[in-house]
């Protein structure tokens, strides 16, 4: 039996993309999900597919943008599966793109509200229950623009620094009454947000070929060995799924 079967995960951001694979991967596996995303249609829509497949998960409209949704889903976890014992802060913005001194700033500080503040209160609202049921893990789901400028992301690149600046903090503080936090760089993943980065035709990023992105698929199978007892290790860090000998170690393969 895999170790995550039998627990209990909400995941952010888990209409599409990275964070629909991991609940998908995550329910596989045996864990209870909750999915939280903006568009109930497509969450409703993966948790009557995991049912089908004899899983167990519930769709929770939430924007992590807002901490009182943010809150609920974490109760709503509680409520349905007695605990919460997995958290991944997956979901993410990468608009608005462009110069600093273009962009609405209001779009700027609402794409800021997602990546950076939308991960400090997934750890907010689930610290005190993984606290009050002696432990948890928690996934935030970071980027290689964590560490790197690049022109036309200064929203995307410094909201995902704070959001690792956050991993650090919160496991420096909470390591030791047994949650462990980690952030996961997945390299470029066949996702739509390559597709708007793609359309962009700013910075580096936008000129790859697709064929080298990885599946979603992919990075949902790090997320799901990022919350087991052998990744511990790797707490308070930023794994790079791009590193070959980290693929090897997490038992994945190109
Ligand atoms: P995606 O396909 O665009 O999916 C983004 C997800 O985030 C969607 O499920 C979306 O759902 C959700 N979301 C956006 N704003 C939200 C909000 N305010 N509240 C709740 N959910 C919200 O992107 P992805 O590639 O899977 O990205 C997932 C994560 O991986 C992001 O944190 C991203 O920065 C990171 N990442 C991606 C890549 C890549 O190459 N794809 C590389 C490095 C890091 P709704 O719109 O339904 O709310």
């Amino acid at each position: 039996m895999h170790e995550l079967a039998g627990k209990s995960a909400i995941i952010t951001g888990a209409s599409r993309g990275i964070g629909a694979a991991t609940a998908r991967e995550f329910a596989a596996l045996g864990a209870s999900v909750v999915l939280a995303a903006r568009t109930l249609g497509e969450i409703e829509a993966i948790a009557a597919e995991i049912w089908a497949a004899g899983g167990k998960a519930t769709a929770v409209a939430c924007d992590v943008s807002r901490y009182d949704d943010v809150q609920a889903a974490v109760e709503r976890c509680q409520q349905a599966y007695g605990s919460v014992d997995i958290l991944v802060n997956n979901a993410g913005v990468i608009e608005p793109i462009g110069p600093l001194a273009e962009p609405d700033p209001d779009l700027w500080g609402a794409a800021t509200d997602i990546n950076y503040k939308g991960v400090y209160y997934g750890l907010r609202a689930a610290i005190p229950a993984m606290l009050n049921q002696g432990g948890g893990a928690i996934v935030n789901v970071s980027s290689g623009a964590a560490t790197s400028a690049l022109e036309g992301w200064s929203q995307y690149c410094s909201s995902k620094a704070g959001a690792l600046s956050l991993t650090r903090s919160a496991n420096l503080e909470y390591r030791d009454q047994g949650i462990q936090i980690v952030g996961l760089s997945p390299g470029t993943v066949a996702t739509e947000m390559q597709v708007i980065i793609k359309a962009s035709g700013i910075n580096p990023v936008s000129q790859l070929d697709p064929s080298i992105h990885l599946p979603p698929e992919m990075a949902a199978k790090a997320i799901a060995w990022l919350c087991t007892k052998e990744a511990a290790e790797f707490a308070g860090g930023d794994v790079s799924l791009r590193d070959e000998d980290m693929q090897r170690r997490m038992g994945l393969t190109l």
